[in-house]
């Protein structure tokens, strides 16, 4: 996003403060139909999860995208920015039968994703149409946080137990419309993403009544120059054609569905934060800003790199400098960047803080979370307030003695 707007914003809306390009957005989302526009029937589902603010779910709505949450709550949300149920996959892992009755009162796809509730689903209510969550074990992704399709993985049903899978189904008659994979974030190899297409492909093809095919989400970005990210458009090439052919022997036009979160809304957010104090120590240059895990936890939680950039200095000398928090644990957002010389007031930009960065943001250390900012036309509309302290007590209930 151009430099002198972000600039702008930052003294408008103060810091911390993330700020959010929804022509970006856009551009990623027509990428990717674009890339599988050879499939009759494709579906976008836009993880809700990785930013959830309802501004961002209404530019979704407004491309005609779906939705695919995690949680009861993040189906209202979908609702209430006006998502037709049917636009709606509820993909949860681990929950209570009753959290899936919730959902499923809302009239949305859910999706089942382990044998115990499949069962209990299946003889209560055989009627209703689920997707089936398939883990097919193809070591796929990133760091072991992320990657969720290996053998010791929470998630999914495994491939393994298909004939299990298929007692239940026969035993009580339920439909199965879908049958779903999500096997982690960061995947570059499309190939490796294709032998685990190859075993969905496998597995969908015992299912008669089946409508779609969902090949979940994982599409890795790139994070700084040169990095190594999902080619969309070769997978696109290459899926869209199996798929078709699937298709035809399968004797229906099923449904491709994906479910990206990072792919389309990563590139989209800046995050800007003040200089507090540039510190010299033994070893270090340290710029410590007003900011820290409480409202960008990626870089401690995932080791993840985020490229940072000093907005007020474009032309300075570089400089080697470790970016901390403010925050009473250690917080490196950045250790050993060569970043334009810092000088205390300065404002820097964290880059691709669009997914995951404002959805797990917290209050620890009693601050306040950041305030949101949408781009949308050239202008800037502030799509969060900054909390006050009266939001910190929210909730609280003082104790009469
Ligand atoms: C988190 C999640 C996604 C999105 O993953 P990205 O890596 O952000 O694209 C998709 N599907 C499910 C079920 C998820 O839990």
């Amino acid at each position: 996003m151009n430099r002198s707007l972000l600039l702008k914003l930052a003294k408008q809306f103060d810091t911390p403060l993330y700020v959010y390009d929804a022509d970006k957005i856009v551009s990623q989302y027509q990428r990717m139909t674009k890339a599988f526009s050879s499939v009759k029937n494709l579906k976008i589902n836009y993880a809700v999860k990785a930013l959830s603010n309802i501004n961002i779910l209404k530019v979704f709505k407004e491309l005609n995208s779906g939705i695919d949450t995690v949680s009861v709550q993040e189906v209202q949300l979908g609702l209430r920015a006006g998502f037709d149920p049917k636009d709606i996959i509820f993909t949860p892992n681990g929950v209570s039968l009753e959290e899936i009755e919730q959902a499923m009162g809302y009239g949305v796809q859910l999706n089942i994703d382990n044998l115990s509730i499949l069962e209990q689903f299946g003889q209560k209510y055989p009627n209703t149409p689920v997707c089936i969550r398939i883990n097919p074990h193809i070591m796929a992704g990133g760091n072991s946080k992320i990657s969720v399709g290996h053998i010791d993985s929470k998630f999914g049903i495994s491939i393994h137990q298909l004939p299990h899978i298929h007692r239940v189904v026969e035993n009580t008659g339920m439909l199965i419309s879908g049958i779903h994979m999500h096997t982690g974030s960061d995947i570059y190899d499309v190939d490796a993403f294709l032998r685990a297409t190859e075993i969905l492909f496998n597995a969908a093809e015992t299912f008669k009544d089946l409508s779609y095919i969902d090949f979940g989400s994982g599409f890795k970005v790139p994070y700084k120059e040169g990095d190594i990210a999902t080619d969309i458009e070769e997978l696109g090439k290459k899926l869209s054609k199996r798929f078709n052919d699937f298709c035809k022997q399968f004797g229906k036009d099923l449904t491709l569905m994906f479910e990206p979160g990072k792919f389309l809304v990563s590139e989209a957010g800046n995050f800007l934060v003040h200089v507090n104090v540039v510190k010299q120590t033994t070893s270090t240059v340290f710029a410590g800003v007003d900011s820290g895990m409480n409202h960008f936890i990626r870089p401690m939680f995932y080791d993840a790199y985020h490229h940072i950039e000093n907005l007020s200095n474009p032309n300075g000398k570089e400089r080697f400098y470790t970016v901390v928090g403010y925050i009473c644990e250690t917080d490196t957002l950045g250790a050993n960047r060569r970043i334009n010389e810092i000088t205390e007031g300065d404002i820097l930009c964290f880059h691709n803080a669009g997914a995951y960065c404002f959805s797990m943001a917290s209050n620890y250390n009693s601050r306040y979370r950041p305030a949101e900012v949408l781009v949308k036309d050239g202008k800037g509309y502030l799509i969060r307030e900054r909390e006050t302290i009266e939001d910190i007590l929210r909730g609280q209930v003082l104790i009469d003695s």
